[in-house]
């Protein structure tokens, strides 16, 4: 097995660090009901030294299969971003709250100065993954009777039903 990819921060001076790495993820592992595939995440980007710690700008880019959450299809899904982080030693946490403000959420803690990549990448992937993904903005969803997908048929229930008359009255206080 390969190491884990990982960026040596110490070894950055004036230069910034290069870093271009194929990360792979399981579905397991992202744990999230509506994805149910996903290949390797790219990440490439650089990381420099800035006062105190280190600052990180990368592009993400992914691909996976996501659940529609109406019709339950599973449909292709891919993802592509430019982030940038401030990576800061754990230690000085105390300090850079001083200083910081405290919803910094591009902010990244670390406890030694090889900092893996991988949880780094899936935090990105969790943010991007929909709450509720649709195979398409009109998706038209199962009927809630029957089942069937009503994009591919149309069926005949009669989801709500309305005594006409009713309707009729409806109508009439409306005009
Ligand atoms: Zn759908
Ligand atoms: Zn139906």
């Amino acid at each position: 097995m390969k190491p884990d990819p990982n960026l040596s921060l110490e070894a950055i001076v004036d230069e910034p660090l290069r870093f271009d790495f194929e990360v792979p993820f399981t579905v397991d592992e992202l744990a999230r009901e509506q994805l149910v595939g996903i290949s390797p995440a790219q990440i490439a980007g650089e990381v420099a030294r800035v006062e105190g710690g280190f600052s990180l700008s990368a592009r993400l880019s992914w691909a996976g299969k996501l659940e529609c959450s109406r019709c339950l299809a599973s449909y292709d899904f891919s993802y592509e971003e430019d982030f940038s982080l401030v990576l800061y030693p754990r230690k000085t946490i105390a300090e850079a709250e001083l200083s910081l403000d405290k919803d910094d959420l591009d902010a990244y803690y670390y406890d030694e100065p090889i900092v893996p990549i991988a949880p780094i990448v899936e935090e990105r992937i969790q943010i991007a993954i929909p709450m509720k993904p649709l195979c398409r903005e009109d998706c038209r969803g199962l009927c809630p009777q029957c089942g069937s997908d009503r994009n591919v048929s149309e069926c005949n229930c009669v989801v709500e039903f309305i005594d006409p008359r009713w309707r009729a009255l409806q109508l009439l206080k409306k005009g």
